[in-house]
């Protein structure tokens, strides 16, 4: 069997509808959609126009000027924060954040609270999901912004966003909500949940890496203060001469998932139960998270007394992760397993599955037999 790749929830392959879309624009429509005196920047600005009516279009929006596109989710993430708290007239600003966030969240809330600013972080229930009354709870008459992650990146839990943005909505707060891991499960639909604020990133729905952007509706945007100066490009949200093949790329993957997302998650989900089941029916497994409300393609897991560095020596043709791609930070701990309350045993033996449309059941059943192999020593 060759290399396997089960490491989706950390970057994906580029579908290659994406990559036939995008490749014009590096050799042929090259232009700069800055330069519209000329037909080449004309072209490329046309191009950028279509893709941002194309993600409007499957967001369920109608303003175009939703889109601020950036250079991926990090930088969505901080945007969003620092943008809304800087142009924030409280002298105090408070934002509530939930303890599971993904570090470009996390660590832009230690650098805001170094500016006084007061962030609130919300733990989880044991099963990885944030109780949304507790937002509720949480909210003070300086709370500006509330942002919690639509699905988690290391356990796939899905939150109660729906809930939290109606609180955050009735109470005149924005709401933010970090959706790169869970567009590749759905994608969010504006006209019916009222977020202000959303991230995405291309590189984890099987488009390029480098290109994300920023939803942000006209509320959010009376706040928004960019957080790169320079030409004054998208409105003088995000300076900077655009990416236009990463753009189309973006664009061209989101267009996929709103076409074949439904039929895809069912085969993914399916191919990742197998799994879980086959493996089941062998050994004592612990799964990491909720099982129901959760991406269809992660399966975070232990075995108790079996380190992932020894399921990693036995699969070495497999190519997951040992908790999140994302833990330079607290010693490579993750904050994620250490909020659902397992010892660090339990961390050190957890490993990440995440699943894609291009694995196969073949893979799935080579891969059930090999732990169980390793597993009977
Ligand atoms: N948020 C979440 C939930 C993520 O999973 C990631 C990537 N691991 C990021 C933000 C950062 O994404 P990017 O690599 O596009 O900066």
């Amino acid at each position: 069997m060759e290399l396997i790749y089960l490491d989706n929830n950390a970057t994906t392959k580029l579908d290659e509808e994406v990559l036939a879309a995008m490749l014009p624009y590096f050799t042929d429509y090259y232009g700069n959609p800055s330069s519209f005196f000329n037909i080449f920047g004309q072209e490329a600005e046309k191009a950028v126009q279509n893709a941002k009516t194309c993600l409007a279009d499957c967001f369920h929006t109608s303003s175009v000027n939703d889109f601020i596109f950036t250079s991926g989710a990090t930088e969505s993430n901080n945007l969003a924060l620092m943008g809304v708290i800087k142009g924030s007239i409280k002298t105090h600003p408070h934002i509530i954040v939930s303890s599971i966030e993904h570090a470009s969240v996390l660590n832009v809330c230690k650098q805001l609270e170094n500016q006084g600013v007061l962030c609130t972080y919300l733990p989880v229930e044991p099963n990885g999901i944030i109780n949304a009354s507790s937002v509720e709870n949480a909210i003070t008459q300086d709370t500006v912004l509330i942002s919690v992650m639509s699905a988690n990146n290391e356990i796939g839990t899905i939150q109660p966003i729906d809930a939290i943005a109606q609180i955050a909505h009735k109470r005149g707060i924005l709401f933010h909500t970090d959706a790169t891991q869970y567009l590749s499960y759905k994608l969010i639909d504006i006209s019916k949940i009222p977020i202000d604020l959303f991230t995405a990133s291309a590189h984890k729905i099987h488009g390029p890496k480098g290109i994300g952007v920023l939803y942000a509706n006209a509320n959010a945007r009376r706040l928004l203060q960019p957080q790169l100066f320079g030409g004054g490009h998208q409105n003088n949200l995000r300076s900077g001469t655009l990416n236009v093949p990463g753009i189309i790329g973006l664009a061209k993957a989101v267009e996929i998932l709103g076409r074949d997302q439904e039929k895809d998650n069912q085969r993914i989900a399916t191919l990742r139960n197998t799994l879980l089941q086959m493996i089941k029916e062998h050994h004592q497994i612990f799964v990491n998270g909720d099982m129901i409300h959760r991406l269809p393609n992660n399966l975070n897991f232990y075995f108790p007394n079996i380190s992932s560095n020894y399921l990693a020596e036995h699969l070495s043709n497999v190519a997951f992760s040992k908790g999140s791609a994302c833990l330079s930070e607290n010693n490579g701990v993750s904050h994620v397993l250490e909020s659902l309350g397992l010892c660090s045993q339990e961390i050190e033996s957890s490993v990440r599955f995440g699943l894609s449309k291009y694995n196969t059941l073949e893979e799935i059943i080579y891969i059930s037999s090999r732990i169980r192999r390793m597993l009977d020593g």
